[in-house]
C-alpha cells in the first residue's frame, strides 16, 4: 500500500522568516489530519530554522545536493549536512537543474546513492520537452532517464526512492498534462521499474505527477491509482493553495 506524497518545491523563494511563517501556517491548517505524506523543500538557508520548528505533520527536504561527500567543492552542500538539518527528502534531477545547471543523469545517480546512504529519500524528476512529446519520444526519453538515474541502485534502496514525472512543458506554465496522459507515462514508468527490479518493488515505489498542479486539478490526477501524489512548484508557496492540494488529493 503506497502512501501518497505531496511535496512542495519552493525553488528560489522565501527568506528564513517567510519560510518559518509558511511552515507554521501549513502545520496549523493541516492539524495532523492527513493520510498523505506532506513535504516542503525550502532553500538551504531556511532548513535549519524549519527543523527547529519541530513540525509533526510537515516534513522537509532540500532542492538539490552535492555529488560529493566532502572536500574542496566550494558552494556545495552534502547529504550528511542535509541530514544534519533534518531533511528526509531531496529533489534530484529537476528539469531546471538539468537545463540551467547541466545536471546529468550520471550526477543524479551519484547524488541519489549518496542521499540514500545518509538516509535521505531522493525525489527523482524525469520528464520530456514539448518537442520530444510532439515527436512521439516521451516514453523513450523518460524511461531512458529513469534507467540511468536508477543505475546500480539495489532493490532495497530503489524502494525508498520517489519518482516525479514532470513534463517540462507543464512546469510553471499553467499547462497540465491530462490525467490520462500523465497516467499513461506513469504506468510506463512503473512497468519499467518492474523490469529493472521486480513487480513487488515496482508496486511499492511512489510516482508523483508534477506540472502546474493546483487545488482545482489535483483530483484529475489522483483518480488514477498509479499516480501517488504531486510535486508542486508555484502553488506550494501559499498555505491555502498547498493545503487545498493536500486536502483535495
Ligand atoms: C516544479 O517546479 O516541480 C513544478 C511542478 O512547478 P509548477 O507546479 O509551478 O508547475
Amino acid at each position: 500500500m503506497r502512501t501518497p506524497i505531496i511535496a512542495g518545491n519552493w525553488k528560489l523563494n522565501k527568506t528564513v522568516p517567510e519560510a518559518v511563517e509558511l511552515c507554521r501556517q501549513l502545520e496549523a491548517l493541516l492539524d495532523g489530519a492527513v493520510d498523505r505524506e506532506v513535504v516542503v523543500c525550502p532553500s538551504f538557508t531556511a532548513l535549519s530554522a524549519v527543523q527547529a520548528l519541530g513540525l509533526v505533520t510537515v516534513k522537509h527536504g532540500a532542492q538539490n545536493m552535492a555529488a560529493y561527500e566532502s572536500g574542496a567543492y566550494t558552494g556545495e552542500v552534502s547529504a550528511a549536512m542535509l541530514r544534519d538539518v533534518g531533511c528526509q527528502y531531496v529533489i534530484l534531477g529537476h528539469s531546471e537543474r538539468r537545463e540551467l545547471f547541466g545536471e546529468t543523469d550520471e550526477a543524479v545517480n551519484t547524488k541519489a546513492r549518496l542521499a540514500l546512504r545518509s538516509d535521505i529519500k531522493p525525489i527523482i524528476c524525469v520528464g520530456e520537452t514539448l518537442e520530444q512529446r510532439r515527436s512521439g519520444e516521451t516514453e523513450d526519453v523518460v524511461l531512458g532517464q529513469l534507467t540511468r538515474d536508477f543505475d546500480g541502485i539495489d532493490v532495497e534502496d530503489a524502494a525508498r526512492i520517489v519518482v516525479a514525472y514532470e513534463p517540462i512543458w507543464a512546469i510553471g506554465t499553467g499547462e497540465t498534462a491530462s490525467g490520462e496522459d500523465a497516467n499513461t507515462v506513469i504506468s510506463a514508468i512503473r512497468r519499467k521499474l518492474a523490469v529493472l527490479y521486480d513487480a513487488d518493488t515496482a508496486a511499492s515505489i511512489r510516482i508523483q505527477y508534477g506540472g502546474s498542479v493546483k487545488p482545482n486539478n489535483i483530483r484529475e490526477f489522483m483518480e488514477y491509482p498509479d499516480i501517488d501524489g504531486a510535486l508542486v512548484g508555484g502553488a506550494s508557496l501559499r498555505a491555502d493553495d498547498f493545503v487545498g492540494i493536500v486536502q483535495c488529493s
